[in-house]
């Protein structure tokens, strides 16, 4: 029929059922308002030390939101698979300790059981985007969500997997785009900033970006942060460890402390000039 534009395939995450931004509220963070979400945390969950040492860092910078994993996918089955249980308790602790939210990935029924009461939102990786049995899981637990994009999906194949979760009742999700599968190998991915400004056209889903995994590369954290507020990203996920060189998983792309301090700062003008802010010191017991 001439004229008449088909209805996209993904109605509840679609702008032409929810024509403005959605925000998604996890306890004291929104996602999707002015205020720029950058969450931090080391990849993996190692230790009490390193996990207590990134929060109070995240903390003291203004940081919300604290993301560790516990249950780690890993493409290696002899790599480090994360401290599952004990990992989730120590975030727990983080959550008490600091009054952050924390976020963790699962990657099955036994995780996301698991870490239903640990944490105050989950992650779906982009090795399990198209994990429907996961997705549908996760709709159904109402727990929010950030749904990271797949390797090589595309972006309708990543709105139609929010769809999944939404199709279950879950409306608190948060897509992250990270970086996709090219023939470039200098860096770990290809960062795909066009999709920023594109799914919030097509989408009132809060964006936001993940320029460690979309890169690999530690000096390249900053300027593509930068370029993702600039694009409109609702805001970051970002790695970060005491001690990247002992990191027990991505600590090549994983910043240091210190590089994290100085990142938030180089990240205020580009908010301003965008009219977002920067969330300042909020939490408890720093
Ligand atoms: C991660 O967030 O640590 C991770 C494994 O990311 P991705 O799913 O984007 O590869
Ligand atoms: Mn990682």
């Amino acid at each position: 029929m001439m004229g008449v534009a088909a209805k996209k395939p993904y109605q509840l995450v679609s702008k032409e059922t929810v024509n403005n931004h959605s925000l998604v509220k996890v306890g004291p963070a929104t996602f999707g308002g002015s205020e720029l979400m950058v969450i931090a945390g080391p990849c993996a969950v190692e230790n009490r030390e390193q996990v207590l040492c990134s929060a109070a860092a995240v903390a003291k910078a203004g940081g919300k939101v604290f993301r560790g994993g516990a249950f780690k996918p890993r493409s290696s089955p002899y790599s480090f698979q994360g401290l599952a249980e004990k990992g989730l308790e120590l975030l727990n602790e983080v959550s008490r300790r600091y009054g952050l939210v924390v976020v963790t990935e699962i990657i099955d029924d036994y995780s996301l059981e698991a870490a239903r009461d640990a944490v105050d939102m989950v992650q779906i990786g982009s090795r399990n985007m198209q994990n429907f049995h996961l997705l549908k899981l996760v709709g159904k637990s109402g727990k929010p969500v950030i749904l990271k994009r797949g390797l090589s999906s595309t972006i309708e194949e990543w709105l139609l997997a929010a769809e999944y979760i939404m199709a279950e009742g879950n409306r608190q999700v948060v897509l992250c785009e990270r970086g996709i599968r090219t023939y470039e190998t200098a860096t770990r991915n290809t960062l795909d900033l066009s999709a920023v400004p594109l799914v919030k056209e097509l989408s009132h889903l809060p964006v936001i970006v993940d320029p460690s995994h979309a890169t690999g590369v530690r000096s390249l954290v900053s300027p593509m942060s930068r370029a993702a507020i600039a694009a409109g990203a609702d805001g970051l996920l970002i790695e970060i460890h005491p001690n990247p060189e002992k990191a027990l998983c991505d600590g090549a792309q994983s910043l240091t402390l210190t590089q994290y301090d100085t990142l938030m700062k180089e990240l205020a003008p580009v908010a301003g000039a965008v009219q977002r802010q920067l969330g300042t010191a909020y939490a408890v017991g720093i």
